[in-house]
């Protein structure tokens, strides 16, 4: 069974387009591969951030991770700065990463312009602990989008500068590119994310919290009124029912929509109907993870522990192919 490795930046409670974009893809890996799936807080401290809501994040992500069906039985589920050896292997790793690949990441430019106040070498570094976390468990496939095929590009010539240098410890991890739909906001236009403020908080996903938020739903511009026929492959909502709903909704809503046969309302409508069957299953499990405090802290303790003895072994391997001192 091949190692799958992939991690998430401790954000909070989840929302749909997390779930869309990574979580449900998580769900589904864990039958058929040995998963090892991390909240990278580490990674996280290069933004600023707020200390005392942390470790909140953390709980509150690993909590909805845990609703949405990731089975810790099934799948190692911990945090990144639980297991030292990520910084360990980071530091390494330095050694065989060229300064000008990391010049030439496309993410450190676009995140250097969105913090200009906090430029730091972490941001900079950012690739090499990522490399870090996925090569710590010889992972072979990494589920990324195509905004991250950059970085997993230099994590494979990582693996391959270390096997060089030292002798073959890390297998080339390959991308698993996700097929996932890019899940835009509220607004329609940006992609749907919690510090636009266009997000729908997977929390919100009951009858009447939902209406109120697909109501603010930006449709085709064009149906200006109820009589206006409406171009559904134009509109968000649309996109959301490709998503959650079944063939027959999705024909109901072309024919409707492209004839004034049913107005947004109804369509948002329907869309919220399922929206809230397909979240049942994470609402009763969320209920009964809240129902019992410290569970969620236990599954990431034993997590950490599982990551941690496969990291200790990749690590004692490592430092005895760089021929580091060690007391016989
Ligand atoms: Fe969009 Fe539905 Fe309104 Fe058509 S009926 S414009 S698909 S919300």
């Amino acid at each position: 069974m091949k190692t799958v490795f992939s991690g998430i930046q401790p954000s909070g409670a989840l929302h749909v387009g997390n779930y869309v974009g990574a979580i449900h893809n998580w769900v589904q890996m864990q039958d058929q591969y040995r998963c090892i799936y991390c909240v990278v807080d580490y990674h996280a401290i290069t933004q600023d951030y707020e200390v005392k809501q942390m470790s909140a994040r953390v709980r509150e992500m690993a909590l909805d991770i845990l609703a949405l069906g990731v089975d810790p039985e099934k799948a190692i589920l911990f945090v990144q700065s639980a297991v030292p050896e990520h910084t360990e292997l980071a530091w390494i790793f330095g050694a065989v990463t060229g300064h000008g690949d990391l010049e030439r990441m496309t993410q450190f430019k676009d995140k250097s312009a969105s913090q200009p106040d906090n430029v730091n070498a972490g941001l900079f570094f950012y690739p090499v602990p990522q490399a870090a976390d996925i090569l710590l468990y010889k992972a072979e496939l990494v589920p990324v989008g195509a905004d991250q095929v950059q970085h997993l590009e230099l994590a494979r010539r990582v693996a391959r500068s270390f096997n060089h240098r030292w002798g073959k410890v890390f297998p080339e991890c390959e991308a698993k590119l996700t097929a996932t739909p890019k899940v835009l906001g509220l607004d329609g236009k940006a992609k749907m994310s919690k510090s636009l403020g266009n997000h729908i908080p997977l929390t919100s996903i009951e009858d009447r919290p939902l209406r109120k938020l697909l109501g603010r739903m930006v449709t085709d511009e064009k149906r200006v009124t109820r009589e206006d026929p409406g171009d559904p492959d134009v509109c968000n909502v649309f996109s959301f029912h490709k998503i959650f709903s079944t063939a027959d909704d999705q024909a109901w809503v072309r024919q409707g929509c492209t004839t004034a046969g049913i107005g947004c309302v109804d369509c948002k409508g329907r869309l919220a109907e399922r929206m809230v069957d397909h979240f049942a299953g994470y609402r009763e499990r969320r209920a009964e993870l809240l129902a019992h405090p410290g569970r969620v802290d236990e599954i990431l303790a034993a997590g950490a522990e599982k990551a941690r003895a496969i990291a200790q072994r990749t690590l004692a391997e490592v430092r005895q192919k760089l021929g580091l001192w060690r007391s016989r």
